[in-house]
């Protein structure tokens, strides 16, 4: 076992055995008040892909112990990778890094769950009951992502416990997607997509393809149908892919079927009950062999039951999608899967908005409005199998917004090596950093070279 599988496992169970104890971080507090509260000029929570990386940014130009980072776990996910994961290609320990080595060093980490946020007293509250404790801030950005979901679709997350049952969403259920593959012998391959917000919208269908050529490379596609059940009624929001990948499918010999949504698991039987959702009370019973489901999702309770107007009707954090500046709360932003910018959720979004929330904010700290606007840019590496990928990247409007002077739509192994092995090392070396703001500045400069 290599020495960070080894460093992981023991996170993992020392995580478990101290589930229910209530601890702060390695570092240590900056300032105490009088009344035992704590004060940070900034407080981020969350300390995923957008708080790791925004913290990072601010660590560089504010005073030492300035800047709380509120984050209960113990290890920070690279998810994007978890596709790969899935297929075999990575494994789940070299998507994990202990959250101790990616936080910046000159700021506290907090390791603990934010239980509320009142922006009226400027303070979050962590804990519960008598630990409850408030800690106080002058700026505050939420970064504390989506919220999975199985439960909401009955029999699961039990459903979990039997063969063939994986999610490629979660550290708990992504390696039962490999697992599944290996134990597959005959009969339905069964991919979902729910009826709700999702991180990474390509994700459900990345591993369908990977799945094809899985079966086809160890001779078992004969005896396989795959099935792509989708809420949605398009198979990617962007038509300019879209139609890319709906050859993919055509091709493989998929079945798709649109407005379909994933309500029940029965795992004695091995099915999979799904409502149609232009028949709103008609059923359909698919049995499977496989089932991959991306579960419902939703925003945090944190946000959602806020009672000083931090979420807006959906939830999600209420911010301007341009500055991503709270709408009612000028101190406060939000970044990330848990903010309500009508765009794809991605780390790759993550990346762009943080530029520009960085910029904003440093200028209302020094009393300036905030002027930078963020576009939307997103960007979903289509993976569609063990060797290429269509690299997907869009604006608010939909439109295409490429990196690179080619036709993106198209499959190619380029793309696939990007996401494979160049974007993770972006990802933990510049992102999380705080020295990436995505791929703007390569945009501007392969632009003379792109046919229109
Ligand atoms: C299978 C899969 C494939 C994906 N593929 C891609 C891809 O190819 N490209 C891409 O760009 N993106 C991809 N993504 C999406 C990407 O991972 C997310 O969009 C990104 O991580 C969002 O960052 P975030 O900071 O908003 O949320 P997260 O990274 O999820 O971080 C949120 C953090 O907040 C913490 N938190 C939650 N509640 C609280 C609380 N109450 N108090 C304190 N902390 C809290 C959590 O512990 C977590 O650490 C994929 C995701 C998955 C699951």
């Amino acid at each position: 076992m290599s020495y960070r599988k080894l460093l992981l496992s023991d996170i993992h169970s020392l995580s478990r055995r101290s589930e229910s104890v209530w601890t702060w971080g390695t570092r240590k507090f900056s300032s105490t008040r009088s009344n035992g509260n704590r004060h940070y000029k900034l407080v981020i929570i969350g300390g995923g892909s957008g708080g790791c990386s925004i913290s990072a940014k601010f660590a560089k130009t504010m005073g030492s112990k300035s800047i709380a980072v509120i984050e209960p776990s113990d290890v920070h996910y690279y998810q994007p990778m978890w596709t790969l994961v899935g297929g075999g290609m990575k494994s789940l320990a070299d998507s994990g890094r202990p959250m101790s080595s990616v936080l910046p060093s000159n700021i506290d980490w907090v390791k603990d769950k934010a239980t509320e946020i009142k922006p009226s007293k400027q303070t979050v509250v962590i804990g519960t009951g008598s630990s409850k404790q408030e800690i106080q801030y002058d700026y505050l950005v939420i970064a504390v992502g989506i919220q999975l979901q199985y439960e909401k679709i009955k029999g699961l997350p039990e459903a979990f416990n039997s063969a063939g049952v994986c999610s490629n969403y979660s550290s708990l259920y992504v390696n039962k997607t490999l697992q599944a593959l290996k134990d597959f012998k005959k009969g339905n391959a069964v991919f979902t997509f729910p009826n709700t917000p999702v991180k990474c919208a390509g994700a459900p269908q990345k591993i369908l393809y990977i799945a094809d050529q899985y079966l086809r490379k160890n001779g078992k596609r004969d005896n396989a149908k795959l099935i792509y059940n989708t809420s949605l009624g398009v198979l990617f929001g962007v038509k300019h892919y879209a139609d890319s990948l709906w050859n993919v499918v055509k091709s493989r010999d998929i079945s798709v079927n649109l407005r379909r949504n994933l309500v029940e698991v029965i795992a004695k039987d091995k099915a999979a009950i799904f409502e149609d959702l232009d028949n709103p009370g008609k059923f359909e019973t698919v049995p499977y062999e496989m089932l991959h489901v991306t579960p419902p999702m939703g925003a945090y309770d944190l946000i959602k039951s806020n009672s000083e107007d931090i979420p807006d009707a959906a939830g999600f954090v209420d911010v301007n999608k341009g500055t991503l500046q709270h709408v009612r709360h000028p101190n406060v932003f939000a970044i990330g899967d848990c903010a309500n910018l009508p765009t794809a959720k991605t780390a790759a979004a993550v990346a762009a908005e943080n530029g520009v929330l960085f910029r904003n904010l440093t200028n209302f700290m020094n009393g300036k409005e905030p002027e930078f606007i963020y576009d939307g840019y997103t960007s979903c590496p289509l993976v569609t199998g063990y060797e290429k990928c269509i690299l997907a990247e869009f604006d608010y409007n939909g439109q295409p917004l490429e990196t690179f002077p080619i036709d993106q739509s198209k499959e190619r192994r380029s793309m696939f090596l990007m996401k494979k092995d160049v974007m993770p090392e972006i990802y933990w070396k510049l992102m999380l950093k705080g020295n990436w703001n995505g791929p703007g500045t390569f945009r501007k400069l392969f632009a003379p070279f792109k046919k229109t």
